[in-house]
């Protein structure tokens, strides 16, 4: 069998629609994974997001579940501390994760607070980062840009309907203004899109055109996640197919642009299927906390699937001393301390994964034994 009919089987699956629109996804997916390779090495890699809070002084978008987070709580109130936030950071840089954004809820830390904490951050991970914490004014990119390499702008849909229902309170225009400050300081620009809010395929114009517009260097392409207590809840999550069919189109017409697909802990079984479509990345899954799983295992195994060498872990602890990046950090000895037990909260908890999958493999061997005997 040739590598195309290998590769039709194996992404055919159990996909249940027509024959036709089948043809049409196949050769999509087939063109941008050449135009991919043409482009690109084979390899690709897990991007994390760090969160610095879990409130929002906007909390109105149709989506996210900070708007389901209740009203009373003031969005200043629910700011991880930074020992928590850094600790994270020398985890993502000693797996090899590379960071999708530093972001969190609007206005929920000042700017001297967030220019703080990505001083410290540059100094754990040695070289500038993504930075998604709304429209930023040209003054406060000057400010932040010795620790950023660009910003991302949220804008989750391009047509404007769409866009004003689910981010009421969040509109098009600040981000596009701080795309242009950010084009004019030499900074990155990258953007989100979040398949499967009602969108129209007809919407890719919109967006091929808003990405020359902005000179958008990357794209963060979400599956929509149906979170309980928003306007989606019920709602079903956008097929891998779709999700693929946005992800394929952009490649094609931007074979140099990155971008990165985000999947769910339901949904890891599509990656193979998106990075043939030509994504660089992999994002938006609980890498903390399932690290070390099956499903963690299955991602690393997706990589292989599509060809591509995963670079870093979700699986494996490296065996290195952890202090070492704590301190070379200009913090005080009680901020540091502070890292090393959050950073072991997190350590033990990856051990303990790791064991627990091992009792599993085993007590599943010793059933199959048994069944055979
Ligand atoms: S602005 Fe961002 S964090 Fe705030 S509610 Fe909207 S999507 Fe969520």
């Amino acid at each position: 069998m040739n590598e195309s009919n290998e590769f039709k089987k194996r992404i055919n699956g159990n996909i249940q629609y027509n024959v036709k629109q089948d043809k049409e996804l196949f050769d999509l997916i087939e063109k941008a994974d050449k135009i991919y390779n043409n482009n690109f090495l084979p390899i690709t890699n897990f991007e994390r997001a760090v969160f610095f809070s879990w409130g929002c002084t906007i909390g109105d978008c149709g989506f996210c579940y900070m708007s389901t987070q209740p009203k009373d709580k003031p969005p200043k109130e629910t700011k991880r501390s930074m020992e928590s936030i850094f600790a994270e950071f020398i985890l993502s840089k000693n797996l090899g994760w590379d960071i999708g954004f530093f972001t969190g809820g609007i206005g929920v830390f000042n700017p001297d607070e967030l220019n703080f904490m990505l001083k410290i951050i540059n100094e754990i991970t040695e070289e500038k980062i993504w930075l998604s914490v709304g429209p930023l004014s040209k003054p406060l990119l000057e400010k932040y840009k010795p620790y950023i390499k660009g910003v991302v702008g949220s804008t989750e849909t391009i047509n404007p309907m769409l866009h004003k229902k689910v981010c009421p309170s969040k509109p098009l225009k600040p981000y596009e203004i701080m795309f242009e400050h950010a084009k004019k300081l030499g900074l990155k620009k990258a953007m989100t899109f979040i398949v499967g809010m009602g969108e129209s395929k007809e919407d890719l114009s919109l967006l091929i055109e808003f990405i020359r517009k902005y000179e958008i260097d990357k794209i963060h392409v979400y599956g929509l996640i149906p979170v309980n207590g928003t306007m989606f809840e019920g709602y079903k999550a956008p097929t891998k197919e779709e999700q693929a069919w946005w992800i394929a189109n952009l490649r094609i017409i931007f074979p140099q642009l990155d971008i990165q697909c985000g999947v769910w802990d339901d949904r890891v079984d599509r990656i193979s299927f998106l990075l043939k479509a030509g994504a660089n990345s992999i994002s938006k899954f609980k890498a903390t906390k399932l690290f070390g799983t099956e499903i963690a295992d299955e991602i690393e195994h997706q990589a292989a699937i599509a060809g591509r060498k995963f670079k870093g872990t979700l699986t494996k602890l490296p065996d290195i001393d952890w202090k070492k990046d704590i301190e070379k950090l200009s913090l005080s000895d009680e901020s540091k301390k502070t890292i090393m037990y959050k950073l072991n909260l997190y350590l033990s908890k990856m051990k303990a994964n790791k064991l627990k999958k091992e009792e599993l493999i085993m007590i599943r061997t010793i059933q199959a034994e048994n069944m055979i005997n």
